[in-house]
């Protein structure tokens, strides 16, 4: 199965995916882990990346799309997979059709988590993360047991550069100028299926496991 979580910025897209590659046993592959490892890392890819990533723009699209070509070479993927963050333009996601047309491959389906404007930005500027780990957390909705300490693995939880007020505005923005049309571009080809993660996100995986169902994927 080869799937595509779509969703804003602190929409809970990140959560989803984790749970989808635990239950189905896919590889995960998460454009923002692979440009923040290479960052870490101080590669030169992370070094480009950067700059635009604390300006809240998208890393540019000849960059993204060849290191996703290389990813999905790699042996894991054969199992399936699922895509976080990537295809984020329109010009992305027609590379991605071709990339996987030339194997006679497709994505089956597409995982659209919708959640109200008004939700993300608290949810976005209250995320903190484990450096160590990356697991998400939220200072109101999912707070840590002891403030800056990791629950899981007792790393340092942080928050992300990107995830600073002044940088967060520039990602909405950027995210419903580039990657809002995706929705529209794959409801043309039928494979969306909608997820409410307005609320309880366990309603939300709901929803989309009963799509998946309804495509006899799962
Ligand atoms: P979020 O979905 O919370 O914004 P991500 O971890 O998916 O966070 O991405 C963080 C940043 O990495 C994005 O704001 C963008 O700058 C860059 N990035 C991630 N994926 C892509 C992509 N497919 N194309 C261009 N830039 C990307
Ligand atoms: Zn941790």
């Amino acid at each position: 199965m080869k799937l595509i979580i779509l969703g804003a910025p602190g929409s809970g897209k990140g959560t989803s995916a984790t749970y989808f590659r635990e239950k189905y046993n896919l590889a995960h592959i998460s454009t923002g882990d692979i440009f923040r490892a290479n960052i870490k890392g101080g590669t030169p890819l992370g070094i480009e990346a950067k700059t635009y990533i604390d300006a809240g723009k998208l890393v540019p699209d000849s960059v993204t799309i060849n290191m996703v070509a290389d990813r999905l070479k790699e042996d894991d993927c054969k199992k399936g997979y699922i895509l976080d963050g990537f295809p984020r333009t329109i010009a992305q996601a027609e590379a991605l059709d071709e990339m996987l047309a030339k194997n006679g491959e497709a994505i089956d389906a597409v995982l659209s988590i919708v959640v109200a404007d008004e939700t993300i930005k608290g949810r976005v500027s209250g995320r903190r993360v484990c450096e160590k780990c990356g697991e998400s957390y939220n200072v109101t909705f999912r707070p840590t047991k002891v403030e800056g300490v990791c629950d899981s693995c007792g790393g340092n939880v942080v928050q992300r550069d990107d995830d600073k007020p002044e940088t967060v505005e520039a990602r909405l923005k950027t995210y419903y100028a580039n990657t809002q049309p995706l929705i529209d571009f794959y409801d043309k080809k039928g494979i969306i299926i909608e997820g409410d993660n307005n609320n309880d996100p366990a309603v939300c995986r709901e929803q989309l496991e009963a799509g998946l169902k309804a495509k006899n994927l799962i």
